[in-house]
């Protein structure tokens, strides 16, 4: 079993508010805000621990907080939910306490971490959302990415993770098509209500040697922020 409470601990050694949006099984689920200073800042949203099993989103979400975001604060807002599945991360486990895979679960009401993040993001429109997962089959990074319009900035993405590391070479298969190297689209039987109601970009990335992992989860995070940010209309 993981130690859920060492999470929460990190948080709050941070220094930021740490909003309780709801309860899974038990477990708290948190939010921090990161607020900008602009008249009308465009929302980023970044997400982790949808998947039990894969700690490494979580970690990535983690050090991107523990970075210092000033400059980013200038023109964007952050919504950050660090672990969306806590029952799973405990028991390190994909799914939920009720084997719900979340990440396929948007469009139900009757979930209870779905029904917590989808009543916390409400209406707000993102202009990119980043969901960090981790696979632990693969040899590298890749990315699926939903959008509504025909702006993809995956294969963009791609080349900025080439300069921190490989690119899984392996096609995940299921009902994805490429993109580019590394890149997919969000298959349509996963359903069409994502975390975000615009772009929004799943991440996904592996190192063989997996002690290494931590260390660069943060300087992804960053790097992918930082790039998608960029990239914002
Ligand atoms: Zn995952």
């Amino acid at each position: 079993m993981r130690d859920y409470t060492e999470i929460t601990e990190r948080l709050k050694n941070l220094g930021m508010p740490i909003e309780r949006i709801g309860t899974a099984h038990s477990y708290p689920i948190h939010r921090i805000r990161l607020t900008s200073s602009a008249h009308k800042p465009q929302q980023v949203l970044i997400t982790g621990g949808m998947h039990g099993d894969e700690p490494a989103g979580v970690e990535a979400v983690l050090q991107f907080l523990a970075r210092d975001n000033t400059a980013r604060l200038k023109n964007f807002s952050f919504v950050i939910i660090p672990c969306i599945n806590p029952y799973g991360y405990v028991h390190d486990t994909r799914e939920t306490r009720n084997g719900i895979d979340i990440n396929r679960a948007f469009e139900t009401d009757d979930i209870a971490e779905t029904a917590i993040i989808k009543k916390t993001l409400g209406q707000t429109q993102f202009s990119f959302a980043i969901d960090f997962h981790e696979d632990y089959d693969a040899t590298g990074f890749y990315l699926y990415e939903g959008k509504r319009d025909e702006k993809y900035i995956g294969p963009q993405l791609a080349n900025v993770a080439k300069a921190i590391g490989p690119i899984d070479p392996e096609d995940p298969g299921e009902d994805a098509p490429d993109l580019a190297e590394g890149v997919y689209k969000v298959a349509n039987a996963w359903g069409t209500q994502g975390l975000a109601q615009s772009h929004s970009v799943f991440v996904t990335y592996f190192f063989q040697d997996s002690k290494s992992l931590p260390r660069v989860c943060g300087k992804i995070a960053q790097r992918f922020c930082d790039f998608c940010i960029s990239r914002s209309p």
